[in-house]
């Protein structure tokens, strides 16, 4: 498959590559060949500013802002192909993730804003629940971040009524204080 071509106007940060080192997952980018089975395997890197072989290669480059700005990381679906398949274990699902948060931590999601609401709402949901409340979040996630194409949604809230994925009610899983606390600690690491 091929990759997007891309000129770059980027400012280069060598210190990027270890502080991605630093979170989880990120050490094992060292062990990165370049084979490309990753992007072959993506279902999603025809879409993507840079299918996952090139982030790895750019983030070794030390470009910050090229990686933390692009839109790949709201793209993985975490399907976990590119993972099982890559001959040097790269947990590279993991590092999509750990990408993520830093985008969100540094104000550089692509969806920015919209990116920012939709993860939010979804770990207080959890937070609150256990589980997530599709109802609530599509609700929030319409009114804080897409008010004025609130009725664009309709279509699609009402094939999912029909197949029961938007519950009317929330429901709460047993053990919610472990969860709680399991997810405090989380968040003192700095992981959500
Ligand atoms: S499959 Fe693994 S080794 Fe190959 S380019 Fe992707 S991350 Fe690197
Ligand atoms: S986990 Fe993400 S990056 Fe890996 S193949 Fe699936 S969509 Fe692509």
């Amino acid at each position: 498959m091929l990759e997007k071509e891309v000129c770059y106007e980027a400012t280069l940060d060598l210190d990027f590559l270890d502080e991605i080192y630093s979170l989880p997952g990120g050490k094992e980018i060292k062990r990165c060949i370049q084979c490309g089975t990753c992007s072959g395997s993506c279902p999603q890197a025809c879409q993507m500013d840079h299918a996952p072989r090139k982030i790895f290669s750019l983030i070794r480059a030390g470009f910050r802002d090229e990686v933390l700005r692009s839109n790949t990381v709201w793209l993985c679906s975490s399907c976990y192909s590119c993972a099982v398949r890559c001959p040097k274990e790269i947990k590279i699902t993991d590092v999509m993730y750990a990408l993520k948060r830093l985008a969100i931590k540094e104000g550089k999601a692509k969806r920015g804003k919209k990116a920012t609401i939709l993860s939010k709402n979804f770990v207080g949901l959890v937070n609150k629940y256990g589980r997530n409340h599709e109802t609530e979040l599509m609700t929030r996630y319409i009114l804080m971040a897409e008010p004025f194409n609130a009725l664009s949604f309709i279509p699609q809230g009402m094939k999912l009524l029909v197949n029961g994925r938007l519950p009317v009610l929330p429901h709460k899983i047993k053990n919610l204080d472990q969860l709680r606390k399991i997810m405090t600690k989380v968040e003192e690491l700095g992981e959500i």
